[in-house]
């Protein structure tokens, strides 16, 4: 992750995000911005103030100056985990069984791959446009495999397509994307530059939470796709996301805040809302903003580049 220079396209994305920043008088001309009142931003009332006075070029130092704070959050992440602890029915098959059972069908040719394991990309997508293994297929208008870079260097993991995402066949391309995009600028990054998938390829009928069979079918693709991408950093956006990458029921307010590690390779995941919770919570958007402070500094850290 590169220092983000430009001070007032920085402070400017923070502010989309709705965090809201006041800059000192003398510095405002520095940093090219314009303080705007606080009654210009209708829409974002309970917003809070952060204190930049003295912003530094990188987001990283601004962390220092955003007030840490731990009240109880009302995010659907403290929601109880257990109904969906208990797989849905007991079969012989597992979901894992199915899904080997299933790439063998749909993995043509004489190198016959049997498991997402061997799978290179196109294969993968494949697997996941045919896929019928779970009854999200049917009601799907079709799967949503995933958008970016496959060399990106952060993954972004959503917990599953809505109707737009439906409809398109691309993650994050309502609202709550389009808040997405603004969170990642925030950080420097544009959304061509990581890679977005969901923990679910398909459309969950009305919005509900996948079932944890569901999601069963669905996690080989999900973890398939982490190793062909090879992410230094994984943002995971919201509870269902957050609980299912990492396999735990605590809840996102716990999650949140610290850095994750994923599997053999130790991946550093870092939780954060879900985009759509902070258009409806945008209070918490300060928190959300801590995350990615978190996510940029772990990066960094990672790259060996500490300053
Ligand atoms: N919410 C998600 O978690 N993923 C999407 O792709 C869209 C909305």
């Amino acid at each position: 992750m590169t220092a983000i220079t430009d001070s007032a396209r920085r402070l400017e994305y923070l502010r989309t995000i709705g965090v809201d920043v006041w800059v000192r008088r003398d510095q405002e001309r520095d940093a090219g911005c314009v303080t705007r009142d606080a009654s210009e931003n209708k829409s974002e009332p309970e917003q809070q103030a952060v204190s930049v006075n003295g912003a530094s070029d990188h987001v990283t130092r601004d962390a220092s100056r955003v007030t840490m704070g731990h009240a109880a959050s009302n995010d659907t992440g403290s929601m109880d985990w257990s109904a969906l602890a208990a797989p849905e029915t007991t079969t012989q098959e597992t979901p894992s069984d199915r899904v080997t059972r299933h790439a063998s069908r749909v993995t043509m040719g004489p190198a016959v791959s049997t498991d997402t394991s061997s799978m290179d990309w196109s294969t993968l997508e494949a697997a996941v446009k045919s896929c019928t293994l779970c009854d999200l297929h049917r009601t799907r208008t079709q799967t949503v495999f995933g958008v970016g870079d496959k060399q990106a260097q952060w993954m972004i993991i959503g917990e599953a397509p809505g109707a737009d995402e439906d409809a398109q066949g691309e993650p994050f391309v309502g609202r709550a994307g389009q808040l997405l995009n603004s969170m990642l600028k925030a950080i420097g990054l544009q959304r061509e530059q990581v890679f977005i998938a969901n923990v679910m390829k398909c459309r969950p009928p009305q919005n509900r939470d996948p079932t944890p069979a569901e999601a069963a079918c669905c996690k080989p693709y999900l973890h398939r796709q982490i190793e062909l991408i090879n992410p230094k950093l994984i943002l995971c956006v919201g509870r269902i996301a957050a609980q299912n990458l990492l396999e735990t029921d605590t809840p996102i307010g716990k999650l949140r805040g610290q850095v994750h590690r994923l599997g053999k390779s130790q991946r550093p995941v870092v939780v954060t809302y879900h985009p759509a919770y902070l258009l409806r919570s945008p209070g918490e958007k300060r928190r959300a903003w801590e995350d990615l402070v978190l996510a940029m500094t772990e990066f960094d850290r990672g790259r060996g580049n500490n300053a």
